[in-house]
């Protein structure tokens, strides 16, 4: 049977702090949490993308200006590695283009110093924009379609070229995982994360055995894939078109 994620209107949001100024971090925790939310720190960027592969979290809230990974960077994973919402904390008007564009595609930022209460709506408002965006897919996305694989989320059923393919139910949520993020990097710790459901200890070679299963079911040539690409030191990256050469 297909398992569908509890809705998520009454679950508690999670949010994950990356800020190296403690006594400010902690200020952003405290009127969080007073707001009902979860909230984690990570103190460097480090220890922050390790929380991030390692949890489930609904926002990121990330400086700028980050010893050992800066934020910048982290930004970048994040978005490549999912859709998990960022705001960026920053010192300096003048990163907003930077922040905001193609080159990080954070989704939201306040400058330093910020009033909390303003910090508050922005996160409110960019996890409702998230939580709306998430409901518009899964309305619309009960069935899924890439060239000739067709995987139909209500059903539980994927289908290649006509044909019924059948599938244990890690093989079949990292399809589903692909198929909703085409063209997208997904990083190894996501899919572990989303397809186990935090339900793994680090067994990344796990991964490779389902991915290469998997590819022998909808690859043509599986030793030769078109849909499920290898990105070197990220994780799969999913071509809902065959990639073209
Ligand atoms: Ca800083």
């Amino acid at each position: 049977m297909m398992v569908e994620a509890p809705a998520r209107g009454q679950v508690v949001k999670r949010i994950l702090i990356i800020e190296d100024e403690r006594p400010l971090a902690e200020a952003v925790q405290y009127s969080l949490e007073k707001e009902g939310y979860e909230v984690d720190i990570a103190l460097d960027g480090e220890r922050g993308w390790e929380k991030f592969t390692g949890g489930s979290y609904d926002l990121i809230l990330l400086d700028l200006m980050l010893p050992s990974i800066d934020g910048m960077e982290i930004c970048r994973r994040v978005r490549s590695s999912g859709s998990t919402p960022v705001i960026m904390l920053t010192a300096k008007d003048s990163d907003v283009d930077k922040i905001l564009g193609l080159e990080m595609g954070a989704d939201d930022y306040v400058t330093k110093p910020f009033n909390m209460r303003e910090l508050v709506a922005r996160v409110r408002a960019v996890l409702r924009r998230a939580a709306g965006e998430g409901e518009a897919q899964a309305a619309k996305g009960k069935q899924l379609r890439a060239g000739d694989i067709v995987l139909d989320s209500e059903r539980h059923e994927v289908k290649v070229g006509g044909r019924v393919v059948e599938m244990p139910l890690m093989e079949y949520r990292l399809l589903e995982l692909f198929m909703r993020n085409p063209g997208k990097a997904l990083g190894r710790e996501y899919l572990l994360n989303k397809a186990w459901e935090g339900d793994f200890y680090g067994q990344t070679k796990t991964l490779d055995v389902h991915i290469r299963r998997l590819r022998e079911k909808i690859e043509e040539d599986p030793a030769n894939p078109r849909h499920i690409i290898t990105v070197r030191g990220v994780g799969y990256r999913f071509e809902a078109a065959e990639a073209e050469t």
